[in-house]
Protein backbone atom coordinates (compact mmCIF):
# COMPACT_ATOMS: atom_id res chain seq x y z
CA UNK A 1 0.00 0.00 0.00
CA UNK A 2 2.72 2.27 0.76
CA UNK A 3 5.05 1.74 -1.90
CA UNK A 4 1.48 2.61 -4.56
CA UNK A 5 1.50 5.81 -2.74
CA UNK A 6 5.12 6.72 -3.30
CA UNK A 7 4.72 5.64 -7.03
CA UNK A 8 1.22 7.93 -6.82
CA UNK A 9 3.29 10.82 -5.65
CA UNK A 10 6.20 10.07 -7.74
CA UNK A 11 4.14 10.46 -10.82
CA UNK A 12 2.23 13.49 -9.78
CA UNK A 13 5.38 15.20 -9.15
CA UNK A 14 7.12 14.18 -12.59
CA UNK A 15 3.63 15.77 -14.08
CA UNK A 16 3.90 18.79 -11.89
CA UNK A 17 7.51 18.80 -13.06
CA UNK A 18 6.47 19.36 -17.10
CA UNK A 19 4.60 22.54 -15.86
CA UNK A 20 5.84 25.99 -16.06
CA UNK A 21 6.05 27.14 -12.16
CA UNK A 22 6.31 30.81 -12.27
CA UNK A 23 8.53 32.28 -9.32
CA UNK A 24 6.61 34.09 -6.67
CA UNK A 25 5.85 37.79 -7.41
CA UNK A 26 7.03 40.18 -4.67
CA UNK A 27 6.55 43.85 -5.82
CA UNK A 28 9.29 45.04 -3.82
CA UNK A 29 12.77 46.30 -4.45
CA UNK A 30 15.05 43.36 -5.03
CA UNK A 31 11.73 41.21 -5.41
CA UNK A 32 10.14 40.23 -8.74
CA UNK A 33 7.24 41.57 -10.88
CA UNK A 34 5.28 39.66 -13.07
CA UNK A 35 3.33 41.75 -15.86
CA UNK A 36 1.04 40.13 -17.85
CA UNK A 37 2.00 41.38 -21.84
CA UNK A 38 -1.79 42.41 -22.20
CA UNK A 39 -2.94 43.19 -26.00
CA UNK A 40 0.25 41.30 -27.72
CA UNK A 41 -0.87 38.18 -30.07
CA UNK A 42 0.36 34.61 -29.12
CA UNK A 43 2.22 33.85 -32.55
CA UNK A 44 5.07 35.54 -32.13
CA UNK A 45 7.21 35.97 -28.22
CA UNK A 46 7.60 39.28 -27.57
CA UNK A 47 11.08 40.93 -26.83
CA UNK A 48 10.79 42.91 -22.91
CA UNK A 49 13.06 45.30 -21.19
CA UNK A 50 13.27 47.63 -18.09
CA UNK A 51 15.69 49.77 -16.89
CA UNK A 52 17.73 49.00 -20.50
CA UNK A 53 18.04 45.13 -19.60
CA UNK A 54 16.29 42.86 -21.45
CA UNK A 55 13.63 41.11 -19.77
CA UNK A 56 12.76 37.38 -19.13
CA UNK A 57 9.47 36.62 -21.29
CA UNK A 58 7.25 33.63 -20.84
CA UNK A 59 4.18 31.48 -22.17
CA UNK A 60 1.07 32.13 -19.81
CA UNK A 61 0.09 28.41 -20.66
CA UNK A 62 -0.63 26.26 -18.14
CA UNK A 63 -0.30 29.32 -15.82
CA UNK A 64 -3.18 31.09 -13.57
CA UNK A 65 -2.44 34.09 -15.91
CA UNK A 66 -3.26 32.47 -18.90
CA UNK A 67 -6.78 34.26 -19.00
CA UNK A 68 -5.24 37.25 -19.04
CA UNK A 69 -2.76 37.68 -21.83
CA UNK A 70 -0.24 35.01 -23.66
CA UNK A 71 2.90 36.38 -22.38
CA UNK A 72 4.05 37.45 -19.22
CA UNK A 73 6.95 39.41 -18.06
CA UNK A 74 8.80 38.12 -15.08
CA UNK A 75 11.37 41.43 -13.88
CA UNK A 76 13.86 41.72 -11.13
CA UNK A 77 12.72 45.15 -9.89
CA UNK A 78 16.70 47.02 -8.29
CA UNK A 79 17.04 47.33 -4.53
CA UNK A 80 17.81 51.16 -5.14
CA UNK A 81 14.02 51.34 -7.27
CA UNK A 82 11.73 53.92 -5.62
CA UNK A 83 8.78 53.04 -4.65
CA UNK A 84 7.61 56.71 -5.03
CA UNK A 85 8.29 56.21 -9.01
CA UNK A 86 6.08 54.31 -11.14
CA UNK A 87 7.85 51.73 -13.06
CA UNK A 88 8.33 51.13 -16.88
CA UNK A 89 8.54 48.01 -18.62
CA UNK A 90 8.56 48.01 -22.91
CA UNK A 91 7.75 44.87 -24.46
CA UNK A 92 7.53 45.07 -28.75
CA UNK A 93 5.88 48.61 -29.12
CA UNK A 94 3.69 48.75 -26.10
CA UNK A 95 4.42 50.53 -22.60
CA UNK A 96 3.51 48.46 -19.39
CA UNK A 97 3.04 50.76 -15.71
CA UNK A 98 3.54 49.14 -12.72
CA UNK A 99 4.05 50.14 -8.68
CA UNK A 100 6.22 48.52 -6.18
CA UNK A 101 5.88 49.11 -2.62
CA UNK A 102 8.85 49.77 -0.21
CA UNK A 103 10.56 47.28 1.94
CA UNK A 104 12.81 48.05 5.14
CA UNK A 105 15.55 44.91 4.95
CA UNK A 106 17.13 44.95 8.17
CA UNK A 107 20.85 46.14 9.07
CA UNK A 108 23.62 43.90 9.82
CA UNK A 109 26.98 44.79 11.19
CA UNK A 110 29.89 42.58 10.12
CA UNK A 111 33.75 42.93 11.12
CA UNK A 112 36.74 42.06 8.88
CA UNK A 113 40.48 41.05 9.66
CA UNK A 114 41.97 42.19 6.27
CA UNK A 115 41.34 45.94 6.64
CA UNK A 116 41.69 45.91 2.68
CA UNK A 117 38.19 44.52 2.04
CA UNK A 118 37.08 47.58 3.95
CA UNK A 119 39.13 50.21 2.43
CA UNK A 120 41.09 48.74 -0.79
CA UNK A 121 44.02 50.20 -1.93
CA UNK A 122 43.71 52.36 -5.51
CA UNK A 123 45.41 48.88 -6.71
CA UNK A 124 42.59 46.79 -5.00
CA UNK A 125 40.02 49.40 -6.43
CA UNK A 126 41.33 48.86 -10.44
CA UNK A 127 41.22 45.11 -9.78
CA UNK A 128 37.74 45.36 -8.21
CA UNK A 129 36.90 47.53 -11.19
CA UNK A 130 37.62 44.99 -14.27
CA UNK A 131 36.33 42.11 -12.11
CA UNK A 132 33.10 43.85 -12.04
CA UNK A 133 33.14 44.45 -15.50
CA UNK A 134 33.27 40.91 -15.98
CA UNK A 135 30.85 39.75 -14.10
CA UNK A 136 28.11 42.16 -15.05
CA UNK A 137 28.88 40.70 -18.45
CA UNK A 138 28.33 37.79 -17.26
CA UNK A 139 24.79 38.37 -15.46
CA UNK A 140 24.05 39.60 -18.76
CA UNK A 141 24.36 36.67 -20.52
CA UNK A 142 21.25 36.36 -22.95
CA UNK A 143 20.36 32.51 -24.13
CA UNK A 144 17.01 30.75 -24.23
CA UNK A 145 17.06 26.89 -23.67
CA UNK A 146 14.22 25.14 -24.41
CA UNK A 147 12.82 24.45 -21.32
CA UNK A 148 12.80 28.01 -19.33
CA UNK A 149 14.41 27.38 -15.95
CA UNK A 150 11.73 29.16 -12.88
CA UNK A 151 12.59 27.29 -10.56
CA UNK A 152 15.80 26.47 -8.29
CA UNK A 153 16.93 24.08 -5.40
CA UNK A 154 19.19 24.75 -2.53
CA UNK A 155 22.70 25.21 -3.99
CA UNK A 156 24.14 23.23 -0.34
CA UNK A 157 23.09 21.87 3.16
CA UNK A 158 22.86 24.18 6.10
CA UNK A 159 21.01 27.18 7.64
CA UNK A 160 20.56 30.63 6.08
CA UNK A 161 23.04 32.54 7.93
CA UNK A 162 22.39 36.42 6.00
CA UNK A 163 19.20 36.95 4.46
CA UNK A 164 19.36 38.76 0.75
CA UNK A 165 18.99 42.34 1.22
CA UNK A 166 20.75 43.55 4.17
CA UNK A 167 21.63 46.77 4.50
CA UNK A 168 25.43 46.00 5.53
CA UNK A 169 28.35 47.54 7.25
CA UNK A 170 31.72 46.62 7.30
CA UNK A 171 33.78 47.98 10.60
CA UNK A 172 31.10 50.02 11.03
CA UNK A 173 31.27 51.76 7.50
CA UNK A 174 28.37 51.29 5.20
CA UNK A 175 28.64 49.18 2.09
CA UNK A 176 26.48 47.85 -0.57
CA UNK A 177 23.09 46.05 0.58
CA UNK A 178 23.71 42.46 0.36
CA UNK A 179 23.07 41.07 -2.46
CA UNK A 180 22.64 37.08 -2.49
CA UNK A 181 21.53 34.60 0.67
CA UNK A 182 24.32 33.04 2.62
CA UNK A 183 24.29 29.54 3.45
CA UNK A 184 27.10 28.11 6.19
CA UNK A 185 28.10 25.14 5.98
CA UNK A 186 31.68 23.72 6.98
CA UNK A 187 34.83 24.13 4.44
CA UNK A 188 34.66 21.70 1.67
CA UNK A 189 31.35 21.16 1.79
CA UNK A 190 29.21 20.44 -1.18
CA UNK A 191 28.20 23.13 -3.83
CA UNK A 192 25.58 22.26 -6.55
CA UNK A 193 23.94 23.39 -9.62
CA UNK A 194 20.38 24.13 -8.51
CA UNK A 195 18.73 23.95 -12.02
CA UNK A 196 20.25 23.29 -15.47
CA UNK A 197 22.69 25.89 -17.04
CA UNK A 198 26.05 26.65 -18.71
CA UNK A 199 29.30 28.19 -16.87
CA UNK A 200 29.84 31.74 -17.86
CA UNK A 201 32.50 32.85 -15.55
CA UNK A 202 34.75 31.02 -13.45
CA UNK A 203 37.13 33.85 -11.26
CA UNK A 204 39.52 34.46 -8.40
CA UNK A 205 37.79 37.62 -7.34
CA UNK A 206 38.76 40.50 -4.71
CA UNK A 207 35.86 40.41 -2.78
CA UNK A 208 34.02 37.58 -3.86
CA UNK A 209 37.06 35.12 -3.76
CA UNK A 210 36.56 31.87 -5.83
CA UNK A 211 33.64 32.32 -7.84
CA UNK A 212 31.55 30.72 -10.09
CA UNK A 213 28.26 32.31 -12.31
CA UNK A 214 25.75 30.40 -14.24
CA UNK A 215 23.45 31.24 -17.03
CA UNK A 216 20.04 29.79 -17.16
CA UNK A 217 18.60 31.72 -19.97
CA UNK A 218 16.29 34.61 -20.71
CA UNK A 219 18.56 36.70 -18.14
CA UNK A 220 18.63 34.43 -15.29
CA UNK A 221 21.72 33.66 -13.97
CA UNK A 222 22.92 32.90 -10.61
CA UNK A 223 26.59 33.82 -8.78
CA UNK A 224 28.56 30.87 -6.32
CA UNK A 225 31.54 32.80 -4.18
CA UNK A 226 33.72 32.28 -1.49
CA UNK A 227 34.92 28.99 -2.47
CA UNK A 228 37.66 26.71 -1.54
CA UNK A 229 37.45 25.16 -4.48
CA UNK A 230 35.55 25.59 -8.36
CA UNK A 231 34.92 22.54 -10.70
CA UNK A 232 33.86 23.90 -13.49
CA UNK A 233 35.27 25.75 -16.54
CA UNK A 234 33.69 28.33 -18.49
CA UNK A 235 31.14 26.09 -20.94
CA UNK A 236 30.47 23.33 -18.78
CA UNK A 237 26.68 22.66 -19.29
CA UNK A 238 25.42 21.56 -16.07
CA UNK A 239 22.53 19.53 -14.70
CA UNK A 240 20.80 19.85 -11.74
CA UNK A 241 22.74 18.30 -8.84
CA UNK A 242 25.94 18.59 -10.47
CA UNK A 243 29.13 19.31 -8.92
CA UNK A 244 29.90 23.35 -8.92
CA UNK A 245 33.19 23.69 -6.15
CA UNK A 246 33.41 23.68 -2.68
CA UNK A 247 32.75 25.77 0.33
CA UNK A 248 34.91 28.31 1.50
CA UNK A 249 36.25 31.57 2.97
CA UNK A 250 37.99 33.40 0.23
CA UNK A 251 37.51 36.92 -0.17
CA UNK A 252 35.88 39.25 2.14
CA UNK A 253 34.20 36.84 4.62
CA UNK A 254 33.89 36.24 8.41
CA UNK A 255 33.72 32.41 8.14
CA UNK A 256 32.60 29.49 5.73
CA UNK A 257 29.61 29.85 3.55
CA UNK A 258 28.21 30.01 0.57
CA UNK A 259 27.37 33.32 -0.94
CA UNK A 260 24.29 32.97 -3.71
CA UNK A 261 23.06 35.61 -5.71
CA UNK A 262 20.48 34.94 -8.36
CA UNK A 263 20.42 37.65 -11.37
CA UNK A 264 17.34 38.54 -13.03
CA UNK A 265 17.49 41.06 -16.38
CA UNK A 266 20.78 42.18 -14.73
CA UNK A 267 19.24 42.84 -11.33
CA UNK A 268 20.13 41.14 -8.07
CA UNK A 269 16.76 39.82 -6.51
CA UNK A 270 15.78 37.63 -3.50
CA UNK A 271 17.42 33.84 -4.37
CA UNK A 272 14.02 32.59 -2.81
CA UNK A 273 11.81 33.43 -4.88
CA UNK A 274 12.62 31.10 -6.95
CA UNK A 275 13.12 28.25 -4.82
CA UNK A 276 9.40 26.04 -3.57
CA UNK A 277 8.66 24.71 -0.34
CA UNK A 278 12.12 26.68 1.34
ZN1 LIG B 1 26.73 36.94 1.25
Amino acid sequence: MKKLIAAGLLGLYSFAAQALTLPEESRVPGGIALIPLEGLPADKRPSAWYKSNRVMVLSTRDTPLADKAHWVAVAGIPLKAKPSQKQHLRASATSYYFNIEGKEYRAQYLTVKNKRHVNPDPEDIARWRREKAEMVAAFKHWSTPKQPVTQFILPAKGPFSSPFGLKRFFNKQPRNPHSGLDIAAPQGAPIIAPAPGTVVAVGDYFFNGQTVIMDHGNGLTSLYCHMSRTDVKIGDKLNTGDAIGAIGKTGRVTGPHLHWTVSLNNTRVDPLLFVEGK
